[in-house]
């Protein structure tokens, strides 16, 4: 509500973090033209920046443990099995679609190339084949230990067999791993001895820093739809899942606070480390339509013709009952704090049967996010294009999954995608930190992904009441489970 409290913090916030945005901007380029600073002082400035992705990191493990296990245990598929499976199975196909949309626009569009240089392995050729990346996300989807895979993943890496001194006219280019944990090393990089050394090199699973993501989210959204079937002997655990989720937002919100002074470092930091400022302005303003352009064909192509096609009613009529929450998700950036609209339009503008929107509306806010996941699939591939790091076929399947798997992860608050962004990242080794590349313009797109997401969840229970209108005449238990969650 205009004037309340709550409003006039929203809006400050976003007043002081574009401000932030400018600011870092302006205090880069400054320092940037004015002084050539040490690379020690450089650290040294970027300090605060540095504190706000480390507060982004500390979040990502309990925030994605805690969503995925309330969040799928919230679905009591044993009293509403065929619903419970129909929007589960809906919502991660569209998203896989979202994703896909995503990652067709962004190889096409390429907004992250400039014409200046080639790619490094462009001289070299690949180092590892698909089927070794395919084979590394397969060994990620199953930890073996699970602590491990709180800081620890696979890659295979290449490393010199000493044992075979024989000459090798392929093994002469060595990768070095980026440490993450020390700022001043920079984005992985491919050297060429040459000549080759008498050195034969092989190709063998290896381990690297950086979380193993995928195996967590699997673990956990494993856990929670056991934890959802088990009932009143599951529900301490999926409290203590709650709790450490409310924690995580309340985190976060209070985290908030400190991004605008953070993001000033961030990006003025950004901007003193980078190469060639023009020619990224120029690319983030491509990645910028090339999100718009996903969001675009996603949203007001696709979905609506899922809707037609399972429904056989106009969706565009439908979408018009719907625009009240629309305009909300596009003030608040926030699809939780959409939720009492979307459900308040579903109930009086569409019409959809109440016991189906108060189970498929709350569980879309919480794992069924088409518009981030988009946008995830869309930034980790930009910055990869910005780092001219070539990303082979099995990479790409791995951004589709974890793209998929970080939205879902995702809350449904402000920037919460530009937290899982990370998970995309470094599950195919690509620096988190920069993340701050596209932080400049997150806080604008992040409106606009929000409104897809409700798009979805509210399109989604009008094809769920449809679908399941026979059912629910019957019977459905009033389990008010999803509304643990929130
Ligand atoms: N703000 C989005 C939402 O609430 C999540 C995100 O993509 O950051 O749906």
């Amino acid at each position: 509500v205009p004037g309340s409290t709550d409003y006039c913090r929203r809006n400050g916030l976003l007043t002081l973090s574009l401000l932030a945005v400018m600011s870092g901007c302006v205090v880069g380029f400054t320092l940037r033209t004015m002084f050539s600073l040490f690379p020690q002082a450089k650290i040294y400035f970027s300090f605060p920046g540095e504190l706000l992705m480390r507060m982004l990191k500390m979040l990502i493990l309990p925030l994605i443990t805690s969503s995925l296990m309330s969040g799928l245990s919230a679905m009591d598929t044993k009293a509403s099995g065929r619903l419970g499976l129909l929007t589960i199975t809906y919502y991660l196909w569209t998203t896989f679609i979202a994703v896909i949309v995503g990652i067709i626009l962004v190889l096409i569009i390429h907004p992250g190339t400039g014409t200046e240089k080639e790619g490094h392995k462009a001289s070299g050729g690949p180092v590892m084949t698909s089927a070794d990346a395919l084979l590394d996300l397969i060994r990620n989807m199953i930890p073996s230990n699970l602590i491990e895979a709180t800081f620890q993943q696979y890659k295979t890496e290449l490393v010199p067999n000493f044992k075979n001194s024989e000459k090798s006219s392929q093994a002469n280019f060595v990768y070095i791993m980026p440490d993450y944990e020390n700022p001043k090393m920079g984005h992985p990089v491919f050297l060429e001895l040459t000549p080759p050394p008498e050195i034969h090199y092989k190709i063998v699973p290896g381990k690297s820093n950086g979380m193993n993501v995928l195996g967590i989210v699997i673990f956990s959204a494993t856990m929670g739809l056991l934890l959802g079937r088990m009932g009143s002997r599951g529900l301490p655990l999926v409290n203590v899942c709650l709790c450490v989720n409310e924690c995580v937002m309340k985190i976060i919100n209070a985290a908030m606070w400190y991004f605008p002074f953070g993001i000033v470092f961030l990006v003025a930091g950004k901007i003193l480390d980078m190469h060639d400022p023009a020619v990224l302005a120029e690319k983030l303003g491509m990645y910028f339509m090339t999100v718009l352009a996903g969001l675009f064909v996603h949203g007001v192509i696709l979905l609506p013709l899922f809707f037609f096609l399972f429904t056989g009613k106009n969706p565009f009529s439908y979408i018009r009952g719907l625009l009240q929450a629309l305009v909300i998700a596009l003030a608040t950036s926030s699809s939780s704090a959409t939720l009492p609209i979307t459900m308040k339009c579903l109930l009086e503008n569409c019409h959809v049967d109440r016991k189906i929107a108060r189970f498929v509306l709350p569980v879309g806010a919480t794992i069924n996010m088409d518009g981030t996941a988009l946008y995830e699939a869309v930034a980790a591939i930009f910055i990869a294009q910005v780092n001219e790091y070539e990303l082979d076929f099995g990479q790409l399947v791995t951004i589709s999954i974890t793209a998929t798997a970080a939205s879902i992860g995702a809350a449904g608050i402000p920037q919460a995608g530009l937290v899982t962004m990370v998970i995309v990242l470094t599950s195919v080794g690509l620096p988190p930190d920069d993340i701050s590349l596209i932080v400049a313009i997150d806080w604008i797109l992040d409106r606009f992904r929000t409104m897809i997401n409700v798009l979805g969840d509210a399109l989604a229970a009008g094809i769920m009441a449809h679908l399941c209108k026979k059912d629910f005449q019957k019977n459905i238990p009033s389990s008010n489970n999803s509304e643990r969650v929130r």
